[in-house]
């Protein structure tokens, strides 16, 4: 009997770390690198540690629970990168990066990139890098569910005493300023879950920020909140790294373009954000 189960933890054992011995032989040992040195791919592959800005509390982009990483469509993008690069998913490092800091956690090599319902435009292509897009928002408004008031954003120009909650350094922050007459009537706080706290409270009127973002909230208390579905800007997402680094951000590119021709893309899209808004056509990454 008691030879009988001294066996038993043998043959469990020898499973085991054959298993074990056999996941090994598929991945290069750190801190190994397949890229040019001197390459920002070549620095994070042999670190063997990718360290990531992403939102935490946007669901369907980047929403982390208790003591779990985020999850959501910019975090399989992550995932997709990071597999590239020869690192596995525990070896991400996450950081919250709410909207107004995210340049300069990446100029100050805090991050190696960010992936965040970041917008590309020309005034953060000033301090950072984008590859991208790989996909498209636009802004729009969120209200409670019986508000039928507000119905674009000129009511904040006709009716002063509707206020409007954003975030700080984020572009609907800006583009809903130029709506606003009365000083206060854009509210701003860091992370817009905190808006939501706002309208819940009757401290303001409505939420803005791209259509996506407002469709997972929604998405979360159905009963509470609606999207006015009709976005008035054009939000490409891109991903920061950077400035100049055109090495690294043309790689990124490259995957982002693979991944979207042979279904990870999809895979990513499906697990996520599919559950509310259907998949890009295409998607054309700015090579510059
Ligand atoms: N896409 C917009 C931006 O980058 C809004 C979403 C956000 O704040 O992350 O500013």
């Amino acid at each position: 009997m008691r030879f009988k189960r001294m066996t038993a933890i043998a043959a469990v054992a020898v499973v085991a770390f054959g298993t074990a011995s056999c996941a090994k032989k598929d991945e290069p040992a750190a801190p190994t690198s397949k890229f040019a040195a001197g390459t920002t791919m070549d620095r994070i592959a042999k670190a063997g540690k990718f360290n990531v800005g992403t939102k935490w509390d946007q669901p369907l982009f980047g929403l982390k629970g208790l003591a779990k990483a985020p999850e959501g469509f910019d975090v399989e993008i992550v995932k997709i990168i990071a597999a590239e690069l020869g690192i596995k998913d525990d070896k991400v490092h996450y950081e919250e990066t709410v909207s107004k800091v995210r340049e300069d956690f990446i100029s100050s090599g805090r991050v190696d990139m960010i992936v965040a319902t970041y917008t590309i435009n020309d005034a953060r292509k000033e301090k950072i890098s984008f590859a991208g897009p790989y996909y498209e928002a636009g802004q729009d408004i969120l209200v409670a569910k019986d508000d039928t008031t507000i119905t674009g954003p000129e009511i904040f120009k006709t009716d002063a005493t509707k206020k409007v909650c954003s975030v700080t350094g984020s572009t609907p922050a800006k583009k809903i300023a130029e709506y606003a007459t009365a000083p206060g009537q854009v509210v701003l706080f860091d992370v817009y879950t905190k808006c939501l706290d706002a309208l819940k409270n009757k401290q303001v009127a409505a939420v803005t920020t791209d259509n996506v973002i407002l469709m997972g909230y929604v998405s979360k208390e159905p009963d509470k909140f609606k999207v006015l579905g009709k976005p008035f800007t054009k939000e490409p997402y891109g991903i920061g790294v950077k400035k100049d680094d055109k090495v690294f951000r043309d790689w990124i590119n490259d995957i982002i373009e693979k991944a979207f021709a042979d279904g990870r893309y999809k895979a990513a899209w499906d697990k996520t954000v599919g559950a509310i808004a259907p998949m890009p056509k295409e998607i054309k990454v700015n090579r510059y």
